[in-house]
């Protein structure tokens, strides 16, 4: 197989991952981190990046999965948007695009 189509396969498994992750959230948190683990792990194996729009669903330093107005508050502030996990206390900055 080439790499582009198992890069292909892995982006539809995180995606299934992260919709899994925000089904289980209010009932088992707990395993929507370990959906984000095993997203991680397929992303680093593929050697693919992990799009943008799932990034910002986790914390980058705790790995929770991050859900605004559960366990995570969002604020924009100088271009940036700054999420506040509140499993580890830190913030996540990621750039603002239009
Ligand atoms: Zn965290």
């Amino acid at each position: 197989m080439k790499k582009q189509e198992i890069q292909k396969i892995a982006l539809e498994r995180i995606k299934i991952l992260f919709k899994e992750a925000d089904k289980s959230f209010s009932k088992h948190p707990e395993r929507s981190n370990r959906y984000v683990k095993l997203a991680r792990k397929i992303a680093m194996k593929v050697n693919l990046s992990i799009p943008s729009t799932y990034k910002r669903k986790f914390c980058k330093h705790c790995y929770s999965y991050l859900k605004i107005g559960s366990n995570a508050r969002k604020r924009i502030r100088d271009k940036k948007i700054i999420y506040y996990c509140m499993e580890c206390k830190k913030f996540n900055r990621i750039p603002y695009k239009r």
